[in-house]
């Protein structure tokens, strides 16, 4: 009985899969075309192109209706006899007597320039050599360190010395490696990386930039990032060898993803294959608009949660890809975020921004917010708690906070912390936004004080404090990211930061030219100690179990409070952590202008981090009691 039951099983599940994301399925001798479409699709019509843009059709095919997939969306597909690759196609379905437009459809895994036309091509010959022996580096979440970059930012500046300017092969380079391997990071997050349509691939000599929110083809690379948008193939080995660099190099890839909206309605693969199924309306019809982008899509209905699933696990099979960053995740509801985690292996690491940028037509309770995460086991949520409690509200650039020396913020940065779990310690009465504790564990809370949202953190200490010297702008962002390093959260980093970047104080630079965006690599010789810091800082986590134990019961028993002062917030991590070597280690962060004083037992310790310096061997040492914490900066010291 056994046998046959698992077989039934197995066959359904693939059923389940070619039918719930439509599929193109190549061989030498025919290409399978497959679409889904609502129950009054009267036709649809597959043309054939030479050309992945312009031309008229060598082919045009009715597919034929075939039957039902599980959610009883009617199925269609045409095979087409003979060897297919290299051509362009289009799907244009027929809704009450008219074709609703030309489209690449669902399920397009490749695509010709600015993704219009779907692409016939042999996934296999992507493949870079070794490709089948790429394994993702072996990693828990607790011991993550996520740099969030930009493919553009991160590489376009000639100061970089990359060669692929802008490019997914820059990340490929050793110069590249080489950075990111001495800044210590172990997992890269990468901005929008599929195929998004803010900017023109056939005009890249325009040099036109964006981040890349404007979702247009979800399971294909975006073409502007390779060295040859015409050809379909460029971006899918290219992306693939960039990836197989990182993990040789022990370094994680987390695609940043945007289901939560499209680029526009009309023109998208949703719309044109089965109008208004993927998005949500309001009780008036008109479009809700929770994306703040124009339009909304609707995980919680059947087919667009599956289109998600199998989306993230297409990413997964086919380019390795070791996490993922959901925007707006609280656009999503609750029961698919549990799908997604529940259908990716435990290694991969889900986290997203619990928010939406307006208010949703879909009950709130029920949507992926920040304050839902304790019904999301696995998943993590970026906390803005512990990120405005150091800079500031996002709501004004100039409101300053901790980081300028004002008192009131430390029960934030303590819950912060902790990774937003319940403590015994934390009130979180006096936390800013968070109430009450949100996560169940503390790598459920993303620990940040910067993004490629807002301001970045120069720019940031610059608006909010007027007459900011540099000796002050560089102590006070290392002491910024102290906190966020000996968070027992999962530490996030802006790319760039490690070199002191600005972005000339434009807070919202989606689309400004390279000039704002562009990361300046001179940087590192004329403010060396700022690297210097965050690479020793990134090193003493790693290196120290006890800023990382990756568990509730364990940072509750360990992670000890000391008496707050105004903009001072200290504690101590008690011995004993799993796997640590160090006795007790006390942290204390100083936001205030003043050298301050922290009270420990006496005792011989070995300070590691003082006055802007870090180095685990030992700076200095102290016998404890009454001891002095110099202003702006953060004490490490341990027994
Ligand atoms: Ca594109």
């Amino acid at each position: 009985m056994k046998p046959i039951h698992m077989a039934i099983a197995a066959i359904a599940a693939l059923l389940t899969t070619a039918h719930s994301n439509a599929q193109v399925n190549y061989t030498q001798a025919s290409t399978q075309f497959e679409t889904i479409t609502l129950g009054d699709a009267q036709a649809v019509k597959l043309r054939i192109y030479d050309n992945g843009a312009g031309g008229k059709p060598v082919k045009t095919v009715q597919l034929k209706k075939r039957g039902n997939d599980k959610n009883g969306y009617p199925t269609w597909d045409a095979l087409i006899k003979g060897d297919l690759k290299g051509k362009f196609y289009t799907l244009d379905v027929k809704y009450g007597g008219q074709y609703r437009g030309e489209c690449a459809g669902l399920g397009a895994k490749a695509v010709g320039v600015n993704g219009r036309r779907g692409a016939v091509i042999d996934m296999k010959s992507t493949d870079p050599a070794g490709w089948e022996s790429d394994v993702t580096p072996d990693i828990a979440a607790k011991d993550l360190v996520l740099y969030e970059m930009h493919h553009r930012d991160f590489s376009i500046d000639a100061s970089s010395s990359l060669n692929n300017k802008g490019k997914f092969l820059a990340l490929a380079e050793p110069r590249a490696i080489a950075h990111l391997k001495a800044l210590g990071v172990n997992a890269v997050h990468m901005l929008p990386s599929f195929d998004y349509a803010s900017v023109d691939e056939s005009r890249l000599e325009d040099n036109k930039y964006n981040w890349g929110y404007d979702p247009l083809n979800y399971n294909v690379p975006e073409g502007g990032y390779s060295t040859d948008p015409f050809n379909p193939a460029s971006r899918i080995s290219e992306f693939k060898t960039m990836v197989q660099a990182l993990h040789k190099a022990g370094i994680k890839v987390i695609l940043d993803v945007v289901y939560n909206h499209t680029f526009n309605i009309d023109g998208s693969n949703f719309q044109r294959i089965m109008p208004d199924e993927f998005f949500r309306k309001n009780q008036d019809g008109t479009y809700s608009d929770g994306s703040g982008c124009g339009n909304e899509t609707a995980s919680d209905r059947q087919v667009m949660r599956d289109y998600m699933v199998e989306s993230v696990k297409y990413w997964v099979e086919e380019y390795h890809i070791d996490g993922f960053r959901f925007d707006l995740m609280g656009v999503h509801d609750i029961e698919t975020m549990n799908a997604i985690r529940a259908a990716l292996p435990p290694h991969i690491y889900i986290y997203g921004e619990g928010w939406s940028a307006g208010s949703c037509a879909y009950p709130h309770e029920k949507l992926g917010m920040k304050a839902h995460i304790n019904q999301m086991p696995g998943i993590a949520a970026f906390s803005d708690d512990i990120r405005d409690a150091l800079r500031g509200p996002f709501s004004d650039d100039t409101k300053p906070a901790f980081l300028a020396g004002l008192p009131g913020n430390e029960e934030s940065i303590k819950m912060g912390i902790v990774g937003a779990i319940e403590h015994p310690q934390v009130d979180y009465s006096k936390v800013n936004y968070s109430k009450e504790p949100w996560t169940l564990q503390p790598t459920q809370m993303i620990s940040y004080v910067s993004c490629h949202d807002d301001m970045c953190l120069v720019d940031r200490l610059k608006a909010s404090i007027p007459g900011i010297t540099t000796d002050e702008l560089i102590r006070l962002d290392l002491l910024a990211q102290t906190a966020v390093f000996t968070s027992q959260g999962v530490p996030f980093m802006l790319s760039g930061e490690e070199m002191l970047r600005d972005k000339k104080g434009v807070h919202n630079s989606y689309e400004s030219p390279d000039s704002i965006n562009h990361l300046n690599w001179t940087n590192l010789e004329t403010y060396p100690q700022v690297f210097n810091y965050y690479s020793r800082l990134i090193a003493l986590r790693k290196n120290h179990p006890a800023f990382h134990m990756g568990d509730a019961q364990l940072v509750r028993k360990h992670v000890e409070f000391l008496p707050s002062q105004d903009a001072l917030v200290a504690f101590r991590i008690k011995a004993g952590a799993p796997g640590e070597t160090w006795g007790d280690i006390y942290v204390v962060l100083n936001g205030s202008k003043r050298v301050r004083t922290v009270n420990v037992p006496e005792g011989n310790y070995t300070v590691v981090c003082r006055n802007i310096s870090i180095n685990e061997d030992g700076i200095d040492t102290t016998t404890g009691g009454n001891v002095a914490v110099p202003a702006q900066s953060a004490l490490i010291f341990h027994n």
